[in-house]
């Protein structure tokens, strides 16, 4: 089979999947989730699982039928039980009157409808919260991910990966929307060393354990994939279809990509330091105090021997201002291990199974 390299780390091969994750490890120094085949959970019996599809929804009302329709046309042939979860995101169109006509001739469709629009990972969020699915699909309402995809998403969880998300590798999106979302997953790939294309793709598919373990809020359901993976849970992709709105318009505006930004240095420092900002700040304040001090020093001993006047040397300020900024550093630091200290306990750890 043709394959190419995403990374040192792990292979693509033409269908984008990620192939067995021998060494799925970030490069970075502190992130040490190891992710092999092993690790994953135990394979899910075919057929003997109950699934879950969430969408989130806000102003989609002409889209529903169509895709109701579409959903059970792909799920029908799985003959599993499910049910489908839509979140009404504080629509103000007929979005919740569509989903009661759908509902009234299918119990299995729940509606959840939010007093005004949260934001995509609220809607996720609850979702996940009333999942009671062992196998749960995320997907978007503006028919731009195909439902057809979903038992291939579940294939790839049923061979034993924890979550699959959806790579849109032949996109039909604005290219003011590729573009940067390009350079947005190549950023985020790198900088977390998890080997995804496609980090926000709305359809996604996952175990229950995984849904049940992240906690989304703000705009943070562009790294889910990012915070499973702190988790250690093995994240696989797949290349799935992709189509252009038919109806309405994107209910993300150029926002997204400052908000975007934001959010992936939200991510990296929480998941990695939230418990020990100090590893953080204090490094890069110890080495802004040593350089400011080294400069300094070697300035003060020239004054000393004589050989020029400080006041002659604006570098001296420029090791002055180092300093201070180490100093600054540190103090940020510590004060946040102190909040880490004072706050709440969190669950910091991610148990797979216990055996007694
Ligand atoms: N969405 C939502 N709440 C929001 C914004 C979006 O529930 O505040 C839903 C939207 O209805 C759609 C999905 O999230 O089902 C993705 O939104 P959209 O298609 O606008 O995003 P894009 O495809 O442009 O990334
Ligand atoms: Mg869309």
């Amino acid at each position: 089979m043709d394959e190419q390299k995403t990374n040192n780390n792990s292979e693509v091969t033409k269908q984008g999947e990620v192939k067995p994750q021998q060494k799925f490890k970030p490069k970075h120094r502190y992130h040490k989730v190891q992710h092999t085949e092993k690790q994953a959970s135990t394979p899910i019996p075919k057929q003997e699982y109950f699934l879950s599809i969430i969408i989130p929804a806000y102003n989609e009302a002409e889209s529903f039928k169509e895709l109701y329709e579409k959903i059970r046309t792909a799920i029908t042939p799985l003959n599993c039980k499910y049910e489908i979860i839509i979140v009404d995101d504080g629509s103000t169109d007929n979005t919740i009157k569509v989903l009661k006509e759908i509902r009234a001739h299918d119990n299995r469709v729940k509606i959840i409808s939010f007093r005004r629009n949260y934001g995509k990972s609220a809607a996720l969020s609850v979702g996940f919260e009333k999942a009671k699915g062992d196998i749960i699909i995320t997907m978007d309402a503006d028919l731009q991910d195909d439902p057809s995809e979903i038992p291939n998403l579940i294939n790839e969880l049923q061979k034993g990966k924890d979550m699959v998300s959806g790579w849109k590798k032949k996109r039909f999106d604005p290219i003011t929307k590729t573009i940067p979302s390009k350079f947005f997953n190549f950023v985020t790939s790198k900088l977390t060393g998890i080997p995804l294309h496609d980090f926000n793709c709305g359809l996604k598919a996952y175990r229950k354990e995984v849904i049940k373990e992240i906690e989304l809020y703000g705009e943070l359901h562009r790294y889910i994939p990012v915070l499973a993976n702190w988790k250690g849970f093995s994240v696989g992709e797949i290349v799935v279809q992709h189509h252009p709105r038919k109806y309405g318009k994107t209910k993300f505006g150029f926002g997204r990509f400052w908000k975007g930004f934001l959010d992936l240095l939200t991510i990296l420092f929480t998941t990695r330091y939230l418990q020990r900002p100090l590893h953080l700040f204090g490094f890069w304040g110890l080495i802004f105090a040593l350089a400011g001090f080294i400069i300094d020093g070697y300035l003060v001993i020239e004054w000393f021997l004589g050989l020029t006047a400080l006041s002659q040397r604006p570098l001296f300020l420029a090791g002055v201002l180092l300093i201070i900024i180490g100093v600054q550093f540190i103090s940020i630091g510590l004060i946040g291990e102190m909040i880490t200290k004072t706050r709440e306990t969190r669950k910091e750890y991610s148990i797979k199974e216990i055996i007694k």
